[in-house]
């Protein structure tokens, strides 16, 4: 048995309102990560 595709959590960015998901740079700070990427997270905070 092996899976091709291991199941990652996922989280709805606030920014574009997509679903992203676990990345290997999140994997220290996923419980603090919200938006899937730094132009969504300027972005927000521009507005
Ligand atoms: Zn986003």
């Amino acid at each position: 048995m092996s899976y091709k595709k291991p199941h990652l959590p996922t989280k709805i960015c606030p920014g574009c309102h997509r679903p992203f998901s676990w990345r290997k740079k999140w994997e220290r700070c996923w419980d603090q990560v919200r938006y899937c990427s730094d132009r969504c997270r300027k972005k927000k905070e521009e507005q």
